[in-house]
């Protein structure tokens, strides 16, 4: 499932073809996708419509348009694909977006599980889904006070609050692992027994790590071009989750389960 910095580096690369291109037309193959439209209301509204900018929120991507917001989640397969309109259609691109430079912008999605919704333009963020999630790892609001006041309310492991979205959000199972070894913090330490100090060290290293993604994100990006697929998945630098040995220590990577996920962590460095 693609994590906040692939979601991240998914908006800037399609921010960087799609700025001021005009929506000519929309073709949806599964309806489903559409959270909050009908097919034919989705492509009245959309004709004509020019995309200003892309925006994102936790997850979720942001279409700025003239007169709306059209927001997408990849889910666990969701792919943006630029393609040419004479190239066949795959049985797994649902919804196709005509553009006014000729191309077209394919949503390809092979489990189905990817959400849109369209809003009135600037009205996103106070709607459902959206007005759901928690605060963005680089809010400003986001203190160790706010998280000291979060974590506060849960008695239940640190690992599980760090993946709830409506705490901080875009923190994925992946990540959650690397921001608690970071942290040096055990996943499984109950969230409501964190000091001031711990929780500063969770802000901090949850920043860190992503702004870290973002920019291997940013890097290896060409080779996504090239394949005409703007997913954002690349190579993780990854020191903890799905590692054998740690690499601060050289001791032996525990797993274990945490809420049903699957958790990584590093019993030397990770005291609890
Ligand atoms: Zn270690």
């Amino acid at each position: 499932m693609p994590e906040l910095p692939e979601v991240e580096t998914v908006r800037r690369t399609l921010e960087r073809y799609l700025q001021d291109v005009r929506i000519e037309g929309v073709k949806v193959h599964y309806d489903k996708i559409l959270a909050n439209e009908t097919k034919k209301s989705l492509q009245e509204k959309l004709k004509g419509q020019t995309i200003r900018k892309m925006g994102r929120r936790g997850k979720w991507l942001i279409f700025e348009l003239d007169d709306y917001d059209f927001i997408s989640h990849l889910r666990m397969e969701g792919k943006y694909f630029f393609k040419l309109p004479d190239e066949e259609r795959s049985k797994h691109e649902h919804v196709v977006f005509l553009l006014s430079d000729g191309r077209e912008l394919r949503y390809h999605d092979t489990r189905k599980f990817g959400r849109m919704y369209l809003f009135p333009k600037d009205t996103c963020l106070q709607q459902e889904p959206l007005s759901k999630l928690g605060k963005e790892p680089w809010d400003d609001t986001l203190t160790s006070k706010y998280l000291m006041e979060q974590f506060q309310k849960r008695n239940i492991p640190i690992k599980t609050v760090l993946l709830d979205q409506s705490v901080i959000t875009g923190i994925g199972n992946i990540y959650a692992d690397e921001i608690l070894f970071k942290a040096h913090i055990h996943p499984l330490t109950i969230a409501s027994s964190l000091t001031k100090q711990k929780c500063e060290k969770i802000r901090n290293a949850t920043r860190e790590i992503l702004e870290e993604a973002i920019s291997m994100g940013g890097t290896t990006i060409r080779s996504y071009e090239s394949e005409k697929g703007v997913h954002g998945k690349f190579q993780q630098n990854l020191k903890i989750h799905n590692q054998k040995v740690c690499a601060t220590c050289g001791s032996n990577v525990e797993r274990i389960f945490v809420g049903g996920r699957s958790t990584y962590f590093c019993q030397n460095c990770q005291k609890k």
